[in-house]
């Protein structure tokens, strides 16, 4: 890597943007912090500013930007708030590399900014790719952005992929794409017994240490409908290209299956600094401070298919993408307000995915023109949510 480049990570406090920083951190001379942003942890952020030096920080409101401000005198950071403050970071002229790390819809209008820029993008926030995938893909051709998959199942198939696959999955001679779902916390507990399971239950992950609401995506298996989704986009592969298969050590994070027979899978410790290394790296590959791949230790590794009745998401992610339109809009909101509502100890674990079929129920796919047509989407199917939950919820 010649050049010295911009970063600029979208959700600093979070569990991908403090693994973003780790990285880049080993590799002073490839990567300045430019910005970072921030909702709610502020002390986090002045910490991370103090220690980083960004031009930039952006949080949520001005009475966080004031307390900011406050402790960052001297440091040479200019404290940006809201949206505003959001886009302008990732659209900056002197930004390279933008780390797309803000959890849920509220990502999508910033990463959608990075996109139209042409920057190189690294996209964790995969709820933007699964609400507004037409047109975000359309940004990314028509601004040459560069964009590269942060989520690890989407990095291995990447990085399992021939070099070009612009003119679809099939002229590359690829016949399928296999990703590999860990089961979450409740792989083996039967569904009855999931019906009082308490945020704390769903959010210990065996695998990886996560935020909250991919934490709980992961547990009702919503995680991977999700990803089923955005690697219809990412990689344009047709529904049916597109095959889970459960893997609970979580070593091989994904497989790409070429019409020969040959399978070619990425292995490696389950640690998100991988798929972040190899991006903020690419082409080339730097070091990440992951362990190296003990297999003879790890001893075996298992594969077993999704069971569709227990996990209901993984239906509700191929007839989202079925559908089309804003149907995958729908999915993703109806599922953020549902996770909050359990989150809250507001609706039972098993009513979230009950939440979304009556939401899409509701809601028949409209197409999407454009952005507007996208936060319409998301609107019409929070406000749908909230009644269903209201409806559903847990009665003190
Ligand atoms: P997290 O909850 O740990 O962090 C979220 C970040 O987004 C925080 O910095 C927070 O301040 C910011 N944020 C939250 N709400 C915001 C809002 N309304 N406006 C602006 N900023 C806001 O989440 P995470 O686990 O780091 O996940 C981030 C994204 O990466 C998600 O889209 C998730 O699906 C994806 N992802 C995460 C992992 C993982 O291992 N954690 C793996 C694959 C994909
Ligand atoms: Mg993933």
């Amino acid at each position: 890597m010649s050049e010295r480049q911009n970063l600029v990570i979208l959700g600093a406090t979070g569990s991908i943007g403090l693994n973003t920083l780790d990285v880049a951190a080993r590799h002073p001379q490839h990567f300045r912090v430019f910005a970072l942003s921030a909702n709610e942890r502020i002390n986090e952020l002045a910490e991370l500013c103090q220690r980083y030096r960004p031009r930039y920080a952006v949080v949520a409101r001005a009475t966080q930007a004031e307390a900011l401000v406050q402790r960052l005198q001297g440091a040479g950071t200019e404290v940006l708030t809201g949206p505003e403050g959001l886009e302008r970071i990732a659209a900056h002229a002197d930004a390279d590399c933008v780390m797309a790390a803000i959890v849920g819809a509220a990502g999508l209008v910033p990463t959608l900014a990075a996109a139209r820029a042409g920057k190189k993008l690294l996209l964790a926030n995969k709820e933007a790719l699964v609400m507004a995938g037409p047109i975000f893909m359309d940004a990314v051709r028509v601004h040459r952005a560069t964009l590269l998959p942060i989520d690890s199942e989407h990095n291995a198939v990447f990085q399992c992929l021939p070099d070009s696959f612009e003119h679809g999955l099939g002229s590359k001679g690829v016949r399928r794409v296999l990703l590999t779902a860990s089961g979450g916390p409740f792989r083996e507990v039967a569904r009855e017994r999931l019906r009082g399971v308490s945020p704390e239950e769903a959010c210990a992950h065996p695998n990886w240490v996560m935020g909250r609401k991919i934490s709980v995506d992961s547990a009702t298996m919503m995680n991977k409908a999700l990803e089923i989704i955005e690697a219809h986009w990412l990689f344009g592969a047709a529904p049916e290209q597109i095959q889970v298969v459960i893997h609970p050590q979580s070593v091989v994070h994904s497989m790409v299956e070429y019409a020969d027979g040959s399978v070619i899978a990425q292995l490696g410790n389950p640690d998100m600094r991988t798929p972040i290394a190899h991006a903020l790296g690419y082409p080339e590959r730097i070091d990440a401070g992951v362990d190296s791949l003990d297999l003879a230790r790890i001893g075996r590794l298992d594969f077993s298919p999704p069971d569709v009745e227990r996990f209901p998401a993984l239906r509700l992610g191929y007839r989202a993408l079925k559908e089309g339109g804003s149907s995958p809009a729908t999915l993703n909101a109806a599922n953020e307000v549902a996770v909050a509502a359990f989150l809250e100890r507001r609706l039972p674990f098993l009513a979230i995915t009950a939440v979304i079929e009556a939401v899409m129920n509701e809601l028949p796919a409209r197409p999407l023109a454009d952005l507007d047509d996208v936060l319409a989407a998301d609107a019409a199917a929070r406000r749908h949510a909230a009644r269903q939950i209201e409806a559903m919820a847990v009665k003190p």
